[in-house]
């Protein structure tokens, strides 16, 4: 044991690690299938947007010959290019076709269900208030597949500004990785408006999302500050760490490398929770619990609250021998 170690335990110092937390099998999935398409093809492999919300994985990804795009128009006619995990809008699929791009889509299959349940609805000519982040790329891309009858629900002042057809046909819909309570608390807002709306078919937010926050809600109130490793651009980390403090945490922070602590944080602090969002490598988790150790917190108890045996399979065309078009 270090001399650290030993302080640590002395003054109580403890670590509370999430468990299910990190990787789910989408994220996997897509991360995968660029690996599997770079190893088949080699560089240069075009994304069209991040494959992923996370940093370490873009990055890495970049440096061995991924180059990701804003838009289909940057990639070269004729070219590979992979569709990220958020999902694409028809828009999108058809300006592709016209540029006689190779396609590969790595969207989630929990966001293909919500684009499924979007037609679904628009063919019965249903209003769709969908609740999610204005601007999020899987937004973008489930609103594209009815733009005329999809509504975005953001805010509590957008339940106000919606405008229906016929109050007895709507329907909510969601982003997969949005806050469980705060969308409820959303719903029972347009419910007080529109009393027919009718609930989606099946949950939209994913078994991912929800299960790391009933983790990070598990530990939060025994946590001085809770620590949840993953990128500012990721909506379902973001999400852990209001949980965290809503759940009772004293302070939480989101932080993509370890060097992104500021030890002040760590004043008077006993217990510190530590989680990851849906696109983060566990190894990304293990350096901060090495720095944390290094700083006396090197007892760590694991909390789960469930045991993810969720995965995947890859896209058809890296399924089997048969080459991408
Ligand atoms: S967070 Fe949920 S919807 Fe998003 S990629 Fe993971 S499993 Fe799919």
């Amino acid at each position: 044991m270090t001399a650290a170690s030993q302080e640590g335990q002395q003054a109580g110092k403890r670590v509370l690690l999430a468990k299910p937390r990190g990787y789910c099998a989408g994220v996997d999935r897509a991360v995968v299938t660029v690996e599997k398409v770079l190893e088949k093809y080699g560089p240069p492999v075009y994304v069209r947007k991040e494959i992923v919300h996370n940093r370490h994985v873009v990055e890495n990804l970049r440096e061995r010959g991924v180059i990701f795009v804003e838009d289909v128009s940057e990639v070269p006619e004729g070219a590979r290019v992979v569709f990220s995990a958020h999902g694409v809008s028809p828009a999108v699929h058809q300006e592709a076709a016209d540029r006689d791009l190779r396609t590969i889509d790595a969207t989630c299959p929990l966001v293909t269900k919500v684009h499924k349940e979007v037609n679904r609805f628009d063919r019965e000519d249903y209003d769709i208030l969908l609740i999610g982040h204005e601007g999020h790329e899987e937004v973008e891309g489930t609103a594209g597949e009815a733009p005329d009858n999809v509504q975005l629900v953001d805010t509590a002042e957008d339940v106000d500004k919606v405008e229906v057809r016929d109050p007895s046909k709507v329907v909510w819909l969601s982003q997969t990785t949005l806050s469980v309570d705060e969308t409820m608390e959303r719903v029972d807002q347009l419910r007080g408006r529109f009393p027919h709306l009718a609930d989606p078919p099946s949950d939209d937010i994913c078994y991912a999302t929800s299960n790391r926050q009933v983790a990070v809600k598990a530990m939060a109130a025994e946590c001085d500050l809770v620590l949840v490793v993953g990128s500012t651009n990721s909506s379902n980390s973001k999400r852990l760490v209001e949980v965290a403090l809503q759940a009772g945490a004293s302070a939480a922070h989101l932080i993509d490398y370890p060097n992104e602590v500021d030890e002040a944080w760590l004043d008077g602090v006993r217990t510190v929770g530590v989680t990851s969002g849906a696109s983060v490598p566990d190894v990304l988790v293990m350096e901060l619990l090495d720095w944390l150790a290094e700083r006396g917190w090197s007892d760590v108890d694991e909390v789960t609250t469930a045991n993810e045996k969720i995965s995947f399979a890859l896209p058809r065309e890296l399924r089997d021998s048969s080459p991408v078009r």
